[in-house]
């Protein structure tokens, strides 16, 4: 009996089974249906890509996996390198582990852990309000998702605040002493809503942060890879710590990166070993989730992404552009994201089958119809998902 995510199990619609996937592409029982979300973003290079097929069939035969413990590898050695090079100024310091949630609870630690070993009694995390950042326990503490209020309200030391500017210049002057880090999503909160916000919070954060001592984390594990039309967002700022996941390894494998700059690997740098980072995920650096993943860095540089993406936000715009109704709240549209935020989440109910009549696989949640398609989508695949969307407010 599988236990599915986020569902009550008494009222659950039965999930589609799929058969086969290819492309932009899932085969399923109710035929062949676009997935508009990506398998939860991660997707990027679409379904059974020859290449990511083929650097993981080289990788299986030399072998799957060796732990890191004591040992490494290639494929681990030259991912880290990448990344060091590719990553922005000296995020070059490559912690991997096998879940997005998982790599955020090692930035915390590190923020956390950096402060003890350098003597200081900072505990304190500043947060921003409706935000995502995994289903683990201290993530869930930095989150700020209201179905895990009810069953999860203990929260201390957290300090969330909303994405204004005022709002954070009044956090730092208060709490400024005491905090470890401040953790963020930037520019796009995800799962929290899909709510975006502008750069020149995040150039502020990183100001403050600067003159209080403060750790910077950038939670980049949806926004990475492209998907607000940025490379990575720390392009525009740059955090202390940067967390990758989902698009990592294209969507083939559960795999995800905690990458500290100099300054916090220094900071566990020394002859006591009690200053050590004590971590280390049984799957760590397995050697298929970093071939793939060197492949899937690879087809992104290679095939222009950036541009593909920018094309997707030009199609997105011009296709939601003209949507009114009084259902709608707002339209949002940033990079690889269109998300069409209604007042009642009830005026969604039943999207899902309506959607899947029409060709396309999609999941709203809360009150977001959202898509995150994968970047190989061609111009007629997008609009006809744009459509679909915009046909379920104008079906009536
Ligand atoms: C999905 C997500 C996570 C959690 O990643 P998992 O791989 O599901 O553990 C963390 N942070 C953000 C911003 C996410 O979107």
């Amino acid at each position: 009996m599988i236990w599915y995510p986020y569902a009550q199990m008494k009222t659950l619609s039965p999930p589609l089974k799929v058969n086969g996937a290819e492309g932009v592409y899932l085969y399923t029982e109710r035929g062949k249906l676009i997935d508009s979300v990506s398998s939860w973003w991660s997707v990027i290079h679409g379904y059974n890509h020859p290449a990511l097929n083929a650097a993981i069939e080289r990788q299986v035969k030399n072998f799957a996996h060796v732990m890191l413990g004591g040992l490494t590898h290639e494929p681990v050695e030259k991912l880290s390198d990448k990344l060091a090079s590719w990553l922005p100024k000296d995020l070059d310091y490559c912690f991997f582990s096998d879940s997005g949630s998982v790599a955020v609870e090692v930035a915390l630690k590190m923020a956390l852990q950096f402060n003890v070993n350098r003597g200081s009694s900072r505990k304190k995390i500043l947060a921003l309000k409706n935000s995502y950042h995994g289903d683990t326990f201290k993530a869930m503490e930095v989150g700020d998702d209201e179905d895990y209020h009810f069953a999860f309200p203990n929260k201390q030391g957290v300090i969330h605040i909303p994405t204004q500017v005022e709002a954070l210049a009044e956090a730092f002057e208060k709490h400024g002493k005491e905090l470890s880090c401040m953790i963020a999503e930037p520019l796009l909160q995800g799962a929290g809503g899909m709510k975006t916000y502008g750069a020149e919070f995040l150039r502020s954060a990183r100001e403050l942060c600067d003159r209080y001592d403060v750790l910077l984390i950038f939670d980049e594990v949806a926004t990475g890879f492209g998907r607000t039309g940025n490379r990575f967002v720390s392009d525009l700022v740059c955090p202390d710590i940067l967390v990758l996941g989902k698009a990592l390894t294209g969507g083939y494998i559960g795999h995800s990166v905690t990458v500290a700059n100099k300054r916090v690997y220094d900071g566990f740098y020394g002859d006591d070993d009690r200053l050590a980072l004590m971590h280390g995920p049984t799957f760590m650096g397995n050697a298929l989730a970093c071939s793939v993943a060197l492949e899937s860095i690879r087809l992104f540089e290679e095939e222009n992404y950036l541009r593909k993406i920018s094309r997707i936000e030009r199609i997105s715009k011009e296709e939601l552009g003209g949507l009114r109704d009084e259902r709608i709240k707002e339209v949002r549209v940033l990079g690889g994201i269109a998300c069409i935020e209604v007042t009642d989440g009830k005026t969604l109910v039943g999207f899902n089958d309506f959607a899947a009549e029409r060709g396309v696989f999609n999941r709203p949640f809360g009150t977001c119809l959202y898509s995150a398609v994968p970047y190989i989508i061609k111009d007629d695949e997008l609009r006809r998902v744009l459509s679909v969307m915009k046909e379920w407010f104008n079906r009536r």
